[in-house]
């Protein structure tokens, strides 16, 4: 018997065919019977690995896992459920480094986007010639690929996340921010087309002029809409190296002014091509890693005494990074010291590197292989990112970060750096704080649970932070967000829910698509 088996996957290895997977119990029997069937996975190996996320907050196992060649094998998948009487979820995932289980479809389908680009058609084409040059790029693609293709043109995308393992399509389905947006928005405002396969099983191009309704809601549309299977990317000159700077400073006042500076039009003609922020609660001097990929001990111990001197809560830090090639080496030294000239961080508290294009922009791969080698990059991920608008982040700051998180020291970054809304687009379905401000936030609690105590007591900080713009009135508006109810994202949209909800009646209507994000419950 066991001969005969061996015999049979020979041949079917030969044949170049995967044997028909065993059907699954919640999924339509016919489902099996089709073409793309042998693409399904069944296998507990397979579910198993789909069945939670960066995250490790949510698990919730998919009945199979789908690994499309084609974006028409993903449509005739999701045509099938949407006009099945018994639909399905369909969910995809990139990296599946979302951390709410956004990227789940418990007892449905998972589609495995990288299997798209496993196969012999090249999936990133950059268009180098014309004085808009573009890269097309498969959904499944890893930014990081994106970089390498583009950067043998001498050419790269202006906006970039912090870390590049990410896939075009699950940072678009947010926004995909980064020190960057300041000058360019977010990833989402430089795409000017996108291939997206609908919940009806529809495989569309849409841009601002053709299918505009649907190429705005999918920017951003947390995965509600359809499958962005390819998105054509702005490219700019890319430069070769990066002249990379930590500036701190203890007053937080003092910190946010030199931001706003850095991001205001007067600064964006001479100043950062790059501009973030971090906050280094005081405890984490004693207790946290007594250096970084960035600091070494030497520069941890100073800062460490200059935040016992300055008897403040946090050290905070603006990130700035300029761009320059061989060739402007001598002007991009004086056009930084004139900049620095004109901020107010503690004197003598510049840290600075100097680094090839490639290694600023793929930096947080450092801190990653960092954290695998002492085991604390797969461990659970209570992550809250929020927009806070301008006006209350000094709030916020004293809120949480001198009360809440005092003498707390969670293992994990803050980040926190302001961002202009007229770089946005209103129209597409990511969002941002009030209209009435030009200025917001991004505040970001990376947190990384080291055990099960620490998942609850994190959780409760969450919940705290969240309390707390509720109960001081701060608009404040979760990025990669998280509700559990429809009524929480009726809020979350606001004056938008109406069209959102109309768009998914239109594109989704089964609503099968992306259920993991919680906001239309599932006629499946
Ligand atoms: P997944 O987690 O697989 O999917 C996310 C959601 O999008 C799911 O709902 C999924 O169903 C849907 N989806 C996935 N692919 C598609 C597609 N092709 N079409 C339509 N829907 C799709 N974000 C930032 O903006 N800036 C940062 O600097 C940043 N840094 C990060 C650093 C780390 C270490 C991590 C883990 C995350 C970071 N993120 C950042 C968040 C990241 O952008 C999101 O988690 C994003 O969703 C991850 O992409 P992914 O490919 O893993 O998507």
């Amino acid at each position: 018997f066991a001969a005969l088996v061996l015999l049979t996957s020979f041949l079917s290895v030969v044949a170049g065919q995967r044997l028909r997977p065993l059907p699954a119990a919640g999924l339509p029997g016919d489902l099996f019977g089709l073409g793309i069937a042998s693409r399904l996975h069944t296998d507990l190996n397979s579910t198993a690995r789909a069945s939670t996320d960066f995250g490790q907050m949510v698990k919730a196992a998919p009945e199979a896992v789908f690994h499309p060649r084609t974006p028409a094998d993903i449509a005739a998948l999701i045509r099938f459920s949407a006009s099945s009487p018994a639909p399905f979820p369909v969910a995809p995932r990139g990296q599946g480094h979302s951390w709410r289980g956004q990227s789940l479809a418990p007892g449905g389908v998972v589609v495995d986007m990288r299997s798209l680009g496993r196969g012999h058609r090249a999936r990133i084409n950059v268009s180098a010639a014309g004085a808009e040059p573009y890269v097309d790029a498969g959904g499944e693609q890893l930014w990081n690929d994106v970089l390498r293709a583009t950067l043998k043109h001498g050419l790269a995308p202006r906006v970039w996340t912090d870390y590049l393992r990410l896939t075009v399509g699950g940072t678009l389905s947010n926004a995909g921010i980064g020190g960057q947006a300041f000058r360019h928005g977010p990833q989402i405002a430089n795409v000017d087309e996108l291939d997206v396969v609908t919940g009806t099983g529809e495989m569309v191009t849409c841009s601002r002029d053709m299918n505009s309704d649907l190429f705005l809601a999918a920017l951003g549309g947390l995965g509600q809409f359809g499958v962005i299977t390819r998105a054509r990317i702005r490219l700019e000159p890319a430069p070769k190296r990066v002249h990379w700077v930590r500036l701190a400073y203890s007053d937080v006042a003092m910190f946010t002014k030199d931001q706003e500076f850095l991001i205001s039009d007067q600064a964006r003609q001479v100043g950062f091509n790059y501009v973030e922020g971090q906050v280094q609660l005081n405890r984490s001097f004693v207790e946290g890693p007594k250096s970084t990929p960035f600091f070494s001990t030497s520069d941890l111990n100073r800062l460490s005494r200059l935040a016992s001197r300055a008897q403040s809560a946090a050290i905070y830090y603006i990130e700035g990074a300029m761009y320059y090639n061989e060739d402007t080496t001598a002007s991009v030294d004086q056009k930084m010291e004139a900049l620095l000239d004109q901020l107010s961080f503690e004197p003598g508290f510049v840290f600075t590197k100097d680094v090839t294009y490639v290694q600023f922009l793929d930096r947080v791969r450092e801190e990653e292989k960092v954290l695998r080698s002492a085991g604390v990059w797969e461990v659970p991920h209570p992550w809250l990112n929020l927009f806070i608008p301008r006006s209350r982040i000094l709030d916020f700051d004293t809120g949480v970060f001198k009360g809440l998180l005092r003498d707390a020291n969670p293992a994990g970054i803050i980040l926190m750096y302001p961002m202009n809304k007229d770089r946005w687009d209103n129209r597409m379905t990511a969002m941002t704080p009030t209209d009435d401000e030009e200025v917001f936030y991004a505040v970001s609690l990376l947190w990384s649970a080291l055990s099960v105590d620490d998942v609850e007591q994190l959780e409760k900080a969450n919940e705290s932070v969240l309390d707390l713009c509720a109960q001081t009135g701060i608009e404040c508006k979760q990025y990669l967000p998280h509700h559990t109810s429809q009524d929480g994202w009726q809020r979350y949209f606001g004056a938008k829910w109406g069209k959102v909800a109309e768009l998914k009646a239109q594109y989704d209507p089964q609503a099968i698509l992306s259920p993991g994000q919680k906001i239309f419950p599932s006629r499946a």
